[in-house]
């Protein structure tokens, strides 16, 4: 089964693919954790994503979509993944459509995780990351058992630079820019679902295991 989650920055979708892969034992494929992973590595892609990231601007294309194909390459995406924060524009997708039609395969469901500029901005505020393993949480929606430490390696949480105010009004201008359009691409060829991501994250997933079967 292969999954793309849609949804503006911070609506939560990180959560839900995770959620998902864990029920139905899939890789969680997020290209924002990848572009984070290099750059805590030093590593040259690492270095030319943050110019970009940091000011809340989307990576280019030609990098991200190397990063994603090399990615779903690998021996345990064979019976699919979940793919979080890819594609962002319709040539992303687009070239994602091709190579998977070169395979003769396809993505199965878009689900699209759908909350209201104002919620988001709220939320955004109060999500905090792992500064070691990236895993994210919320100080109110998805707390820590002890605050400000990861639950899952013990590290610090740290607020992200792309999550700070300043940034997220970037991230959703070019949200509605760039990847809202997907919503249509994707209905288009009838793979498109919509939960409503304001209700509680487990009301969320079980919209969407509904979905999923
Ligand atoms: P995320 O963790 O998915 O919110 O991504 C954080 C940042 O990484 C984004 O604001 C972009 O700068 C960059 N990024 C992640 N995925 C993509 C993508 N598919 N295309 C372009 N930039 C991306």
């Amino acid at each position: 089964m292969k999954i793309i989650m849609l949804g503006a920055p911070g609506a939560g979708k990180g959560t839900q693919a995770e959620m998902i892969c864990e029920k139905y034992s899939l890789p969680h494929i997020s290209t924002g954790d990848i572009f984070r992973a290099n750059i805590k590595n030093g590593t040259e892609l690492g270095m030319e994503a943050k110019k970009y990231m940091d000011q809340g601007l989307l990576v280019p294309d030609e990098l991200t979509v190397k990063i994603l194909l090399d990615r779903v390459a690998k021996d345990d995406c064979k019976n699919g993944y979940v793919l979080d924060g890819f594609p962002r524009t319709i040539p992303q997708a687009e070239v994602l459509d091709e190579a998977l039609t070169k395979l003769g395969d396809k993505v199965d469901f878009a689900i699209n995780v759908d909350v209201p500029d104002e919620n988001i901005i709220n939320r955004m505020s109060g999500r905090r990351a792992c500064v070691t393993c990236g895993a994210t949480y919320h100080v109110e929606y998805a707390p820590t058992k002890v605050e400000g430490v990861c639950d899952k390696c013990g590290a610090q949480l740290i607020l992200r630079d792309d999550d700070k105010p300043e940034t997220v009004k970037n991230r959703l201008d070019v949200y509605h820019k760039q990847t809202q359009p997907l919503i249509d691409f994707y209905s288009n060829k009838g793979i498109l679902k919509e939960v409503d991501g304001t209700v509680n994250m487990q009301d969320v997933f079980a919209a969407i295991v509904t979905i999923l079967g």
